[in-house]
């Protein structure tokens, strides 16, 4: 809301509900006040077995948490929550969702009961003008959080809520709609985008499922992606489609790729980005994660 509007508002309550109102404000503002701007990443999530196995990339995103500093809360634009329309997930205490099949039960045993933040979900959806956002009570914590997320904090004692992917809206509509959200970065709030940036699931190769291998392809998008990313030229990024045959390779659908537009989209002017975790696997994934912060 404006202020002009605000005021407006204000000026027309009834001193009762005036008070609940200015009430309901602070209970909002107050758990996220004022801070350092936070740092953005990308995290290539990759397999689930991520989540319980140890190797170089939970490595990769252990250290990263200890590269920038402790968030109030985190919100996740995960690969793995498309709907019709932009949600956040709102309730206290979200699920653990075991969204993926044939993996063993150790997997499906995983719990990580961070708390939600219905606070935060509910700034949130007062920041973004473009579309209305939906409060959500029925989701959670899918994998494409989850199993990134505990490596970096442990003790799932930070507060972390979804944003859905709406998968009626273009590229671009993505990347402006992340712009909305940007000033949560100035009250402690870490924003992760998690997908993959290579991901063609239909080409993995099998006899490499755990090899640092990438087809010719696979290299390629990686290589220009890579080129861009660090060269800040969000424009090829966000028209992934007219970048010829390598993409439509890398992207045959658009869900794992997307959370990057997210985080990309949050780059002020003075920060660079950086990457991590920069290795193919299996032939037509990619792990390359991004950490976006002041040069
Ligand atoms: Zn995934």
């Amino acid at each position: 809301m404006e202020r002009k509007h605000f005021l407006k508002t204000l000026a027309a309550l009834p001193v009762a509900a005036l008070a609940m109102e200015l009430k309901g404000l602070a209970r909002i503002t107050e758990p996220f006040p004022i801070t350092a701007r936070m740092p953005v990443l990308f995290l290539g999530h990759g397999s689930p077995m991520n989540a319980i196995e140890e190797n170089e990339f939970v490595a990769g995103f252990r250290k990263i948490a200890t590269e920038i500093p402790r968030p109030q809360a985190i919100l996740v634009v995960s690969a793995h929550w498309e709907t019709r329309g932009t949600q956040v997930t709102a309730m206290e205490k979200p699920r653990t969702i075991h969204d993926f099949g044939g993996f063993p039960k150790a997997l499906f045993e995983v719990q990580y009961p961070a708390p939600g933040s219905p606070e935060l979900a509910e700034e949130t959806r007062q920041l973004v003008r473009s579309t209305t956002v939906g409060l959500d009570q029925s989701w959670g914590l899918d994998h494409g959080a989850w199993s990134v997320v505990k490596h970096l904090y442990p003790n799932a004692d930070v507060p972390v809520i979804q944003m859905s992917i709406d998968y009626s809206m273009s590229p671009a509509q993505h990347y402006a709609l992340a712009k909305e959200i940007a000033s949560l970065r100035d009250k402690g709030v870490l924003i992760i985008g998690s997908g993959n940036m290579v991901h063609n699931l239909r080409m993995v190769a099998w006899d490499k499922i755990n090899d640092t291998y990438a087809f010719d392809w696979a290299a390629e998008a990686r290589d220009k992606m890579n080129t861009a990313i660090l060269g800040g030229d969000h424009t090829s990024l966000v028209n992934f489609h007219a970048q010829g045959r390598a993409f439509e390779l890398a992207i045959p659908t658009a869900e794992h790729y997307l959370p990057l537009l997210y985080s990309l989209a949050l780059q002020g002017k003075d920060e660079q980005a950086t990457l991590f975790n920069d290795k193919p696997v299996a032939g037509s994934l990619t792990m390359t994660s991004v950490k976006i912060e002041k040069a």
